[in-house]
C-alpha cells in the first residue's frame, strides 16, 4: 500500500472514474516503496492529453510538454505530471527520441523506462503494476535496465549517468551488465548536455554512496570530468599521503557533508596536482602551487558544466583557500577566524572548514592531526557568532551617516575610514561599540 497525498489521489480518481486508467509511476513509487518520501509525484495514464485538460478544465494546467502527452496539474497547490502511456523510437542523437507514440498499454509506457526500479506503476484500484521486476530489485538494492543495457543506453546516453545516481543516491550496486553497457559506451556521454551532465553529477555527487560511486565509475565521470584522469594512480610520494591523488580527494568528498559547494569542492580541491607534480632529490613529492592551479582548473570545469555564476565562485574559493592556514600555529586564533568570517561569509567560511577538516581526515593516518584544529576553531568560530563579534562593515557599530554627522566630507574618504575602524576592531585595538568608535572617528577626521 502507498500513502499518496490527497490531491494526487482525487487525479487518480478522476481520471479512472472518466475511465480512463491512471497509475502513479516512476520515481514516486520507488520511494515509496522505499519508505522515502517522493519528491514529485507523477502520474501516467491512457487519457490523451486533450482528454486531461478537458476532464481538469477548471483547475490550473500547465501545458508543460503537450507533444510529449505531459501536462501539469496543480491540484490543491501539489503539482502533478500527468503524462499520457507513450513509446519512443529512433534516438538518431542518443538522447532524444525521434518520434513518441501514444499508446493504450501501460506495459509499452514502463518498458520504456529507464531503470527496472523506476518502471513499476501504482494505482488504488489495481496495486503494483511490475512487469519489470522492479519490486524484486528494490529488495536487491540493483539498478539494472529495462530490457537490453546497450541498447538503452545507445538509445539516450543521460542513462548512463542516471544509472550512477541512483546507485549514489539509493545506496545501490549496478547490475554487472548494466555496469558493463555503461563503461563501454560511456563515450556517447559526449553528446549530453552540459546543463543536463551537471545535474546528474550534482545528484550523484550529493549521495550517501558518492564515494562508492566515483570510485567504482570514475573512468564513466572522466568523460565529462577529464582533469579526474591525471588524478587516477598519481602516487604523492609523500609520507603524509597514504592514497594517490584521486582516492585522497574521494575520502576527501566522503567526510564532507552533502552540500554541493563541498561535495564539489572536496572532489576537485587537488585537481591541480597533477600539473604541479614534483619530486625532490629525496625523492618525496611536492605540489606547489597546487591551489591557485586547481582553483583555475575548477573554475574552467564549472564554467563549461555551465554551472551559476555563484556555484563556480564559491566552488572555486573553496578549492583555492583549501590549503590556506586558518590561524596562525602560535598565538590567539580568534582574529584571524574573525577576519575570515568576515571575507567569507558565515556558510563559506564553515565550509572551508569542513573541507579542510575533511583533507586533513583524508591523509595517512598518523597525519591527521590537523582534523582537531578544524573542529577547535569551529567551536571558536561558533562561540564568536554567538557573542555577535563583528566581522563585517554591517556589523560595526558605526556607518556611514555617523561620519556625515561628525562633519567629514562625503566621498570615499567614508568608505576608507569604515573600513581602517573595521580593521582596529578585528584586530582587537577597539571594542565595537559606538562610543568608542565615533570618538576614534572624531580623532582621524581630516581637519577643514
Ligand atoms: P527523482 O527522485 O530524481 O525525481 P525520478 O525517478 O522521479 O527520480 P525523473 O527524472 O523525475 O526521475 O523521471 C521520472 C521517471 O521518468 C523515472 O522514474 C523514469 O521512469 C522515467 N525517466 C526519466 N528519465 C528517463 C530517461 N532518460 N530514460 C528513460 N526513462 C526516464
Ligand atoms: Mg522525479
Amino acid at each position: 500500500m502507498i500513502s499518496v497525498p490527497s490531491p494526487a489521489r482525487e487525479a487518480l480518481e478522476r481520471l479512472q472514474a472518466a475511465g480512463f486508467p491512471a497509475f502513479l509511476v516512476g520515481g514516486c513509487v520507488r520511494d515509496s516503496l522505499l519508505g522515502r518520501s517522493p519528491d514529485d509525484w507523477d502520474i501516467t495514464t491512457a487519457a490523451l492529453p486533450e482528454q486531461v485538460e478537458q476532464l481538469f478544465a477548471g483547475e490550473r494546467l500547465i501545458e508543460t510538454g503537450l507533444k510529449h502527452g505531459t501536462v501539469t496539474l496543480l491540484l490543491a497547490g501539489q503539482p502533478l505530471e500527468i503524462t499520457t502511456f507513450r513509446t519512443e523510437s529512433g534516438y538518431a542523437d542518443h538522447r532524444h527520441p525521434d518520434s513518441v507514440r501514444f499508446t493504450p498499454s501501460l506495459r509499452e509506457d514502463l518498458a520504456r523506462r529507464d531503470f527496472t526500479v523506476n518502471a513499476m506503476a501504482w494505482s488504488p484500484a489495481t496495486g503494483l503494476q511490475d512487469p519489470f521486476g522492479g519490486r524484486a530489485d528494490l529488495q536487491g538494492r540493483i539498478i539494472r535496465c529495462v530490457g537490453d543495457p546497450r541498447q538503452r543506453f545507445e538509445e539516450d546516453a543521460l542513462r548512463i549517468l542516471r544509472a550512477l545516481r541512483f546507485s549514489s543516491q539509493l545506496a545501490f550496486s549496478v547490475e554487472q551488465s548494466t555496469a558493463e553497457a555503461a563503461f563501454a559506451l560511456r563515450q556517447t556521454l559526449e553528446l549530453v548536455s552540459r546543463e543536463r551532465i551537471a545535474v546528474e553529477l550534482t545528484k550523484l555527487l550529493c549521495g550517501p554512496k558518492a564515494a562508492e560511486a566515483v570510485r567504482e565509475f570514475w573512468p564513466i565521470l572522466a568523460v565529462p570530468l577529464p582533469e579526474l584522469e591525471p588524478m587516477a594512480g598519481l602516487d604523492q610520494r609523500s609520507p603524509y599521503h597514504c592514497y594517490d591523488v584521486l582516492e585522497h580527494c574521494i575520502a576527501a568528498m566522503e567526510a564532507v557533508p552533502p552540500d554541493r559547494f563541498l561535495r564539489w569542492a572536496a572532489l576537485l580541491h587537488d585537481v591541480g596536482k597533477p600539473a604541479a607534480a614534483s619530486v625532490d632529490a629525496k625523492g618525496v613529492g611536492h605540489f606547489y602551487g597546487h591551489a591557485p592551479l586547481g582553483a583555475e582548473l575548477t573554475r574552467g570545469i564549472l564554467t563549461r558544466l555551465r554551472f551559476d555564476r555563484e556555484t563556480v565562485r564559491r566552488v572555486t574559493r573553496l578549492v583555492e583557500l583549501h590549503d590556506f592556514p586558518i590561524a596562525p600555529p602560535e598565538g590567539s586564533p580568534e582574529r584571524a577566524i574573525r577576519r575570515l568570517l568576515g571575507k567569507l561569509g558565515e556558510e563559506d567560511f564553515f565550509r572551508l572548514l569542513a573541507l579542510k577538516r575533511a583533507d586533513a581526515l583524508a591523509h595517512h593516518p598518523d597525519y591527521r592531526g590537523r582534523a582537531a584544529d578544524c573542529e577547535r576553531f569551529e567551536q571558536l568560530a561558533r562561540q564568536l557568532l554567538e557573542q555577535q563579534a563583528c566581522f563585517r562593515l554591517k556589523d560595526l557599530a558605526l556607518n556611514g551617516r555617523d561620519l556625515l554627522a561628525l562633519g567629514y566630507p562625503s566621498g570615499p574618504l567614508l568608505g576608507k575610514v569604515l573600513k581602517e575602524l573595521l580593521e582596529a576592531v578585528l584586530s582587537g585595538q577597539l571594542p565595537n561599540e559606538r562610543e568608542a568608535l565615533l570618538e576614534e572617528a572624531k580623532r582621524r577626521k581630516p581637519s577643514a
